[in-house]
C-alpha cells in the first residue's frame, strides 16, 4: 500500500514536471510570438520609432510584410529601401540576409547610399552623363566621375514615396518624377509593389508611364549576405549565372559596346562556383571592375509558367539558404561589394565589411540610352513599363 502511495506520488510529480516543463516552453514560445508582433518593433529587432519622421511633407515611416511560414521583410517609403528581410535557415533559424540600418537617419546621411533601394530612374550608368533623344541632347546629373550613376545625385534612391497600399503581405508605392528630374525628359509616373508570397519569394512588380519620350531602367539595389548581414564576406556563397555572355566594361566601368563570351573566363557561373574563387584574378576585365561588377546578358531559357527567366541562384552552404532570381530584364548586374569598406555601422551594430554582401540588379544594359545596338530603355507617352523580379527563397536539401 505504501510503495503504491510513493509510485502515485512519483508518477503525480513526473506529469507536473513534464506538464511544468511544456507549459514552460508554451510560455516561452508565446513571449517570443509576443516579442515578433509587438507595433513596437520588428523581427528583425528594427524600432518602428526610428524610423518615423516628415519628409517633403510625406509621412515615413517602417512598413512590414509577413507570411504564414515566419518571414518578415520591412520597408520604408524613403527611397523604398528593403530595410530587413528575415529568412529562415536549414533548421528553421531566422536571420536577416540584407544590409541596411537601424533607423531612418543613417540611410539620409548617404553612406550605403543604396541599400536595398529602388533604383531609377536609371540602373548603373550612363556615359558622359547625356544621351540624345530625337536629335535633342539631354544632359544628367554626374554623380560618378564624368558619368550619371543610378539615377544621378538624387536618385528614386533618395526621394519619398507615398504608400499606395499596404497590407501585410503586399505594399504598392507611388511617386510622380517630375519632368527634367535629374536630367530625364517627361513626368513618369512610377508605382512599385513587393510581395511576400507564401512560397518565401519577394516579388518586385514595376509600372511606369510617360508624358514624353525618356529612358527609363529600374532595378533593385539589395545587398545580400544569406549567412545573415554583418556576416563576413560573401566569397564562399556558391553562384550560378544563367549567362553565356557578358558586357565588358572600360576603366570608367561603362560598356565597351561589345559582348563577350564567358566561356573560359572568371565570368563562367552556368555551373555554380564560390563567388570568391576568381575574384583576384588578373584577368582585364576582373581588374577593371576591381572584382565582379558587370552585367552579364540572360540566356532566353529556363523560364518559369510566369515566363520569367531564371537568372541566378546563390546557396550559402554553412546556414543552407538558397536564394534564386528570376526576371522579365535582358540582364543581371552582379556587383559583389568591391566598393565597401566597413564603413558606416549597420543594424545591430554589425559592420559591413569588403566585399560582404552580393547584389544582383535584375536591368537593361548599362548605357543602353547611347548604344543603339542593346535592346531599348525608351519609353514612349502612352505606353505602360512594366515588370517583374523575383527573389525566392529556400534551403539546401
Ligand atoms: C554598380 C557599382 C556601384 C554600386 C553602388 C552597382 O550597381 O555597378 O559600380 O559602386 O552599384 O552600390
Amino acid at each position: 500500500m505504501k510503495s503504491f502511495f510513493y509510485m502515485s506520488m512519483i508518477c503525480l510529480a513526473l506529469i507536473l514536471g513534464v506538464n511544468g516543463c511544456k507549459q514552460k516552453k508554451r510560455l516561452s514560445a508565446s513571449a517570443k510570438t509576443e516579442e515578433r508582433t509587438s507595433p513596437d518593433s520588428t523581427k528583425s529587432g528594427l524600432v518602428m520609432a526610428n524610423f518615423r519622421d516628415t519628409i517633403e511633407n510625406i509621412p515615413v515611416a517602417l512598413y512590414v510584410l509577413t507570411n504564414e511560414q515566419g518571414m518578415e521583410a520591412t520597408f520604408t517609403n524613403y527611397g523604398q529601401r528593403l530595410v530587413s528581410l528575415m529568412v529562415p535557415d536549414r533548421h528553421g533559424i531566422f536571420n536577416d540576409v540584407v544590409l541596411g540600418f537601424s533607423s531612418l537617419d543613417s540611410y539620409r546621411i548617404g553612406n550605403g547610399k543604396y541599400y536595398g533601394a529602388v533604383i531609377g530612374r536609371y540602373g548603373n550608368r550612363i556615359a558622359g552623363g547625356s544621351f540624345e533623344l530625337d536629335g535633342t541632347p539631354y544632359t544628367l546629373a554626374k554623380n560618378n566621375g564624368r558619368n550619371h550613376l543610378h539615377g544621378g545625385v538624387k536618385g528614386f534612391e533618395s526621394v519619398v514615396w507615398r504608400v499606395a497600399e499596404h497590407n501585410g503581405k503586399q505594399i504598392t508605392f507611388h511617386r510622380t518624377s517630375p519632368d527634367m528630374e535629374e536630367g530625364y525628359p517627361g513626368n513618369l509616373d512610377v508605382r512599385v509593389t513587393y510581395t511576400l508570397t507564401e512560397d518565401n519569394a519577394l516579388k518586385i512588380d514595376y509600372e511606369a508611364k510617360t508624358d514624353k519620350k525618356t529612358h527609363l531602367n529600374l532595378t533593385n539595389h539589395s545587398y545580400f549576405n544569406l549567412k545573415g548581414a554583418g556576416s563576413g564576406d560573401i566569397n564562399d556563397h556558391l553562384l550560378q549565372v544563367n549567362a553565356d555572355q557578358f558586357i565588358p566594361v572600360d576603366e570608367e566601368l561603362i560598356p565597351t559596346g561589345k559582348l563577350l563570351p564567358v566561356a573560359n573566363t572568371p565570368f563562367d557561373f552556368r555551373k555554380e562556383k564560390p563567388v570568391g574563387q576568381e575574384v583576384n584574378s588578373t584577368y582585364e576585365q576582373i581588374v577593371l571592375g576591381k572584382g565582379y561588377d558587370h552585367s552579364f546578358v540572360l540566356n532566353d531559357e529556363p523560364k518559369t509558367e510566369e515566363g520569367l527567366t531564371f537568372t541566378a541562384k546563390v546557396t550559402e552552404p554553412f546556414s543552407g539558404r538558397v536564394m534564386e532570381v528570376f526576371t522579365d530584364q535582358p540582364a543581371v548586374q552582379l556587383y559583389g561589394g568591391n566598393f565597401m569598406d566597413g564603413t558606416g555601422g549597420g543594424k545591430k551594430g554589425k559592420t559591413y565589411l569588403y566585399r560582404g554582401a552580393i547584389c544582383l540588379e535584375t536591368q537593361h544594359y548599362p548605357d543602353s540610352p547611347n548604344r543603339p545596338d542593346f535592346p531599348s530603355t525608351m519609353l514612349e507617352p502612352g505606353q505602360t513599363f512594366r515588370s517583374t523580379t523575383v527573389y525566392a527563397f529556400s534551403v539546401m536539401k
